[in-house]
């Protein structure tokens, strides 16, 4: 499975899968539909699913023109989405599993920027899924690759929009939980902004700060920073951070919600 990110609207990531050996291709928040369809046509693939990780124009835009143009494409997002994802044909719940190419992924249940929003990990594995079990090797070297739409973010995390600090830290916790070579395909290149809200209230933290200057450097050559490195975003990510000394002193508290909501309020206002 190839990834490709393709960059659309002010600052939105929309990510084409591509299988090589068939042609076939997946789209992963399709924001708009043209730049996806150049893709296809320059990969000479045919669309047979989009993948969407909750409801926002920003990440379903494309879905009616694409389904006009592959009208066979399936349409994967939240059964809490329903009646607000554009041509939806499947409705997915926390531990359901979508197959592409010869990878499969894993429905997350990640509520908080929205009360319905999931994201897709591929696991590190490499056999089809109608294999038997026993055929199923990890394979070391090929890392796992996280979608998560507006959730977590390299950096940062998104705004709560349709949930609690609750819902949105739990939902924090189960990403945190992955593998740290897991790859972070984030939905917007929000990186340096959100890098200079960490610096503002964890200064001390070391791993931040040489990050900040490598993001710094690259977006000043206008590089990509997605995807990240789920190891990289524990170490300088304050809303994964909720057990750092300084963070935990900023909020008088050293209950992960508490933490994690107040840090989130003091973002909103920076
Ligand atoms: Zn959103
Ligand atoms: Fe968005």
């Amino acid at each position: 499975m190839d990834i490709y990110r393709l960059p659309a609207r002010a600052d939105n990531y929309i990510f084409v899968l591509h299988n090589p050996v068939d042609h076939t291709a997946a789209v992963v928040d399709p924001a708009d539909a043209p730049p996806v369809l150049d893709k296809l046509a320059e990969l000479g693939a045919t669309l047979v699913a989009i993948f969407n990780t909750h409801h926002h124009n920003d990440h379903v835009g494309g879905n009616r023109e694409l389904i006009k143009r592959f009208p066979k494409a399936e349409v994967y997002a939240s059964e809490e989405d329903k009646g607000r994802i554009p041509q939806q044909t499947y409705a997915l719940k926390e531990g359901d599993r979508v197959t592409f190419a010869d990878r499969i992924a894993t429905v997350l249940f990640v509520p908080g920027h929205t009360r319905g929003h999931i994201a897709y990990y591929f696991s590190p594995t490499s056999a089809p899924a109608s294999a038997p079990a026993s055929v199923i090797t990890p394979l070391d070297d090929t890392p796992g690759e996280l979608f998560c739409g507006d959730t977590l973010f390299a950096g940062g995390c998104g705004r709560l929009f349709e949930g609690s600090p609750e819902q949105m830290q739990s939902s924090l916790a189960k990403l945190k939980a992955l593998p740290d070579n897991t790859r972070i395909w984030c939905a917007h290149e929000y990186t340096l902004s959100n890098l200079k809200f960490a610096m503002h209230v964890e200064d001390q933290n070391e791993a931040l700060r040489s990050r900040f200057a490598e993001v710094t450097t690259a977006r000043a050559q206008n590089q990509p920073t997605v995807p990240a490195l789920l190891a990289t975003e524990k170490a300088t990510n304050p809303f994964l951070r909720w057990e750092s000394p300084q963070l935990q002193a900023i909020a008088s508290s050293q209950d992960p919600v508490t933490v994690f909501a107040h840090i989130r309020t003091m973002k909103d206002s920076f």
